[in-house]
C-alpha cells in the first residue's frame, strides 16, 4: 500500500467534513484531489465485491435510485452515488466514503451510476459485475456527439466479464460489446405502438450489418420499438424478460422469463418508467431473487419526486416533470406523456440550461430535435416561454405551429409565474432541468400561493 494512495485517501476523507462545515458539496471535491494527489486512486481504493453499474443516455439516476430502493428493500445495506457526481472523480468519492482508513471496502455491494462519456476513466479500474443500460440517444450535442459515438465509447471499454442488462427495444445500446454475456428486457407489442416514426428524432434507420434499411414491425417512439433487415437475417434480440399486460388501473406489469411470469407493481405510468421498472426486475432476477421476493421489494420502490411531483392548492395543481435541457428525447418524452394527459394543460417551461448560461452559450439546435409540435395541442391551452433563453423557445414553437395566441412571453421566471393567465381548474406543467431546483421550487411556490389568494 503506497503511501501516496493513504495521503490521498486522508486527505480525501478529512476534505468531507470541511466542505460539509463550510456549506459546499462534498460529492466532486475529495475524488478529485484524491485523484490530484494519486492518480491511479480509483484503482487502488478498495472495492465491493459485487459492483452493479447503471448507464445510459436517459433514466439512469432513476433506475440507480430504484436499484439501492430495491436492495434496501430487500434489507441489504448497499453503497451509492445517489446524490453524487457519475464521472471519476464522484466515483472516487463514493468509493471513498465507503472504504475504511486503510482503504479497504466495507460493503459488500455498490450500486454506481456511471456517466456514459466517463467510460474511458472509469472502466480501466472498476469491473462491475453487472452493467444496466438504459438506452442511448442523442444528448448534449456539444459533448457526446452522437449516440453511436457513444455506443463506440462503451463498446471499447467495457470489461469483458461484466454481464449486460440491455433494452431490447433499443437497438443502438443494444448491441454494445456484443461479444459480452448479456440479458435483455423489453416490452412486448402495445395498442399504441406505431409502424412510422412520428418524431424528430429517428437514429436507428439502416441495418449495423449489411446498411440496408431497416423494417420496423412496431415502434414505441423514435428508435425504440422492434425491428428486422430489409436483406440480411439481422433482427432485434429475443427478450429474456418480456414485459406484457401493461394495466394502467391497477399499475402493474407482467414480466415472463424463464423461471415464470410474474406481476410486478409499476411505480409510474409513463412508458419510460416501465420500462425502468423491467430493467430494475431484471437485474434482480438475475441476481437469484425470486418472482414473489421481488414483487413484495418492487412495492417499495418509488421514482424520486424531483423526477414528477404533483401539489395543489385549491381547483389548481402544479406538476413538476423533469424534461432536461439540452436532452431531445427527454423533451419529447416528457411533452409526449403531458399531452396524453387527460383534460387542458399549461406549460411553463424552465429549460434554459441554466448552468452553462453564465459562462457559454450553448448550442441551440436540440431545441430543433425536440417534438414541440406535440405542443402543438387543442389541450394545451398556455404556453410560458421564461428564462434566459426564452426567445429561443418562443420562436421554436412558432415553428411548430403553435398560435402566437397562446404562447406567453416573459424573460423574468417569477415574474412569469406571477403574471400568466391562472385560472381555476388548471394544472400547470412546469418543465425543468436538474439545474435549476431552486427557481423551479419558487415558481411552483408563487403559482399554489396565487391560486389560494385568488380562490381559484
Ligand atoms: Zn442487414
Amino acid at each position: 500500500m503506497g503511501l501516496r494512495f493513504i495521503c490521498a485517501l486522508w486527505m480525501a476523507k478529512l476534505s468531507i467534513p470541511a466542505l460539509k462545515i463550510t456549506g459546499h458539496n462534498a460529492t466532486d471535491f475529495p475524488g478529485s484531489l484524491a485523484i490530484k494527489i494519486c492518480p491511479d486512486f480509483l484503482e487502488r481504493i478498495g472495492k465491493p465485491a459485487t459492483i452493479v453499474a447503471v448507464t445510459g443516455t436517459n433514466g439512469k439516476t432513476t433506475c440507480a435510485n430504484m436499484i439501492c430502493d430495491a436492495y434496501e428493500a430487500a434489507g441489504k445495506k448497499v453503497l451509492c452515488n445517489r446524490y453524487g457526481s457519475n464521472i471519476n472523480t464522484g466515483l472516487s468519492t463514493c468509493l471513498l466514503q465507503g472504504a475504511t482508513l486503510t482503504g479497504k471496502a466495507k460493503y459488500d455491494t455498490a450500486v454506481l451510476e456511471i456517466d456514459e462519456r466517463s467510460a474511458t476513466r472509469v472502466f480501466p479500474s472498476i469491473t462491475p459485475k453487472y452493467m444496466c443500460v438504459t438506452n442511448l440517444f442523442r444528448d448534449s450535442i456539444m459533448r457526446n456527439g452522437h449516440p453511436e459515438y457513444i455506443a463506440g465509447i462503451l463498446d471499447k471499454n467495457i470489461p469483458a466479464e461484466t454481464k449486460l442488462i440491455l433494452n431490447g427495444d433499443d437497438l443502438i445500446s443494444g448491441r454494445i460489446a456484443i461479444d459480452n454475456p448479456r440479458a435483455y428486457y423489453g416490452i412486448e407489442k402495445q395498442p399504441s405502438d406505431v409502424v412510422e416514426c412520428e418524431n424528430l428524432l429517428n437514429d436507428m434507420r439502416i441495418c449495423p450489418i449489411c446498411g440496408s434499411k431497416l423494417v420496423y414491425d412496431y415502434r414505441r417512439y423514435h428508435h425504440i420499438g422492434k425491428a428486422h433487415c430489409s436483406s440480411c437475417d439481422f433482427k432485434s434480440p429475443e427478450y429474456d424478460y418480456s414485459g406484457h399486460d401493461i394495466d394502467l388501473e391497477k399499475n402493474t406489469i407482467r414480466i415472463r422469463d424463464n423461471g415464470g411470469d410474474y406481476e410486478y407493481p409499476l411505480s409510474n405510468d409513463s412508458m419510460f418508467n416501465i420500462y425502468n421498472t423491467c430493467l430494475v426486475v431484471a437485474l434482480f432476477r438475475e441476481l437469484g431473487y425470486s418472482g414473489e421476493e421481488l414483487a413484495k421489494i418492487m412495492e417499495k420502490v418509488k421514482i424520486p419526486d424531483t423526477r414528477f411531483n404533483v401539489q395543489k392548492s385549491g381547483s389548481v395543481s402544479v406538476v413538476t416533470q423533469l424534461a432536461k435541457d439540452k436532452n431531445a428525447l427527454a423533451v419529447s418524452r416528457a411533452t409526449d406523456y403531458v399531452r396524453h394527459l387527460p383534460g387542458h394543460k399549461k406549460m411553463f417551461l424552465l429549460i434554459s440550461c441554466y448552468k452553462d448560461e453564465h459562462h457559454w452559450s450553448e448550442n441551440t439546435c436540440w431545441l430543433y430535435d425536440c417534438d414541440f409540435e406535440m405542443m402543438n395541442d387543442p389541450l394545451m391551452d398556455q404556453l410560458i416561454c421564461t428564462g434566459p433563453r426564452a426567445p429561443d423557445f418562443y420562436m421554436r414553437l412558432l415553428y411548430a405551429g403553435v398560435p402566437e395566441e397562446k404562447i406567453f412571453f416573459e424573460l423574468d421566471e417569477r415574474k412569469a409565474a406571477r403574471e400568466f393567465d391562472l385560472q381555476k381548474d388548471d394544472t400547470v406543467y412546469i418543465f425543468c432541468g436538474i439545474d435549476a431546483f431552486d427557481l423551479v421550487d419558487d415558481c411552483r411556490k408563487i403559482i399554489l400561493k396565487r391560486a389560494e389568494e385568488e380562490g381559484l
